[in-house]
């Protein structure tokens, strides 16, 4: 946990996982200032523990404060938190391929301020926890995705491109409904045309015809997912025509496969889409579709350090 103000700076040290002690004023209780990150932390086969491009969660989390108002963390901050939270629960990170460590870095606007106003003080926390694979049946079951017609995620000029704690809240009621209907999770359209597809609620979302593999272009109302830009990068390198460019709902319901990326999810094959009623199946039922498999394999080989990584991406931390 370490803390900002702007006589003091940042300091920081490590401390028990426990709850936090907050003004009724704090300004991230009444207004909102927060972002966050999702990162994990994995074993390679010969035991270390390592984690996937920690300087693009550090980007982004002062991208997202600059868009607060919060004073962006220093990566140098950011990536010691993260490296001490890493290091002093190395216990719980699981053997190869058996799970990750998530790390959960918070920024929040934690000083007491009664008018609407940017907090005079703030507080990153990092923690972590084991897990598993995200969805149920685990991590290569294909999803059923069902597109949501009632609301949007993000408006254009607002705050869709930062991991704002804000930008999830909404989507609560849209992802609890989609789940009791049996559905994994929702699409969100764009706000414009409500025509063009953008994200699921924690996944970026790519669309296959062909040899070509379209994902939306980075507009300010998806956010920019780590997982994402190297995806893009990867396929290309397997031989995929790449392309960031506006994808309707029609393109997608017509695709030869679809899949989503994030750090949790990691890469998730869409079995199955639902759009005004009709549903749309993909490949066959409970099995990967075969680019979505062939991306997941690749990216994690390279993650967990099973394969040489020639990007550079893959920081040790024990
Ligand atoms: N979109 C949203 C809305 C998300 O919350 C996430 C998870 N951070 C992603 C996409 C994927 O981003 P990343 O690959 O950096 O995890």
């Amino acid at each position: 946990q370490a803390t900002f103000t702007p006589e003091q700076g940042w300091s920081g040290q490590l401390q028990p996982y426990g709850p936090l002690q907050l003004h009724p004023s704090a300004q991230v209780l009444n207004y909102g200032q927060s972002v966050f990150e999702g990162m994990k932390a994995q074993r390679t086969p010969a035991g270390n523990i390592v984690l996937f491009r920690p300087d693009e969660n550090a980007a982004r989390m002062m991208a997202g404060a600059e868009r607060l108002s919060m004073p962006p963390p220093p990566p140098e901050v950011f990536l010691e938190a993260v490296v001490s939270t890493v290091r002093a629960n190395s216990h719980y990170v699981p053997p190869q391929g058996k799970g990750s460590l998530y790390i959960r870095p918070l920024l929040l606007g934690t000083g007491p301020i009664l008018g609407l106003g940017p907090a005079p003080s703030y507080t990153l926390v990092v923690y972590a926890a084991a897990v598993g694979a995200y969805f149920k049946g685990g991590q290569l079951t294909p999803i059923n995705l069902i597109v949501e017609e009632r609301f949007h995620r993000a408006a254009p000029r607002g705050m869709g491109g930062t991991k704002a704690a804000g930008n999830y809240s909404p989507g609560l009621v849209t992802q609890l409904a989609a789940k009791q209907s049996g559905y994994a999770d929702v699409l969100y359209l764009d706000a414009k045309t409500d025509s063009l597809v953008e994200e699921v609620s924690s996944c970026n979302i790519f669309v296959v015809k062909g040899n070509t593999i379209k994902t939306p272009p980075l507009q300010g109302t998806i956010l920019p997912g780590v997982t994402r830009k190297s995806v893009i990068q990867l396929a290309t390198q397997l031989g995929y025509d790449v392309q960031e460019t506006p994808v309707s709902i029609t393109e997608a319901m017509a695709a030869d496969e679809i899949f989503t990326t994030g750090t949790a999810v990691v890469v998730s094959a869409v079995g199955s889409l639902t759009y005004q009623g009709e549903k749309r199946q993909f490949g066959e039922e409970g099995q990967p579709t075969k680019v979505a498999l062939q991306i997941y394999e690749s990216l994690t080989a390279l993650q967990q350090l099973k394969t040489e990584d020639p990007f550079g991406w893959v920081v040790p931390v024990v």
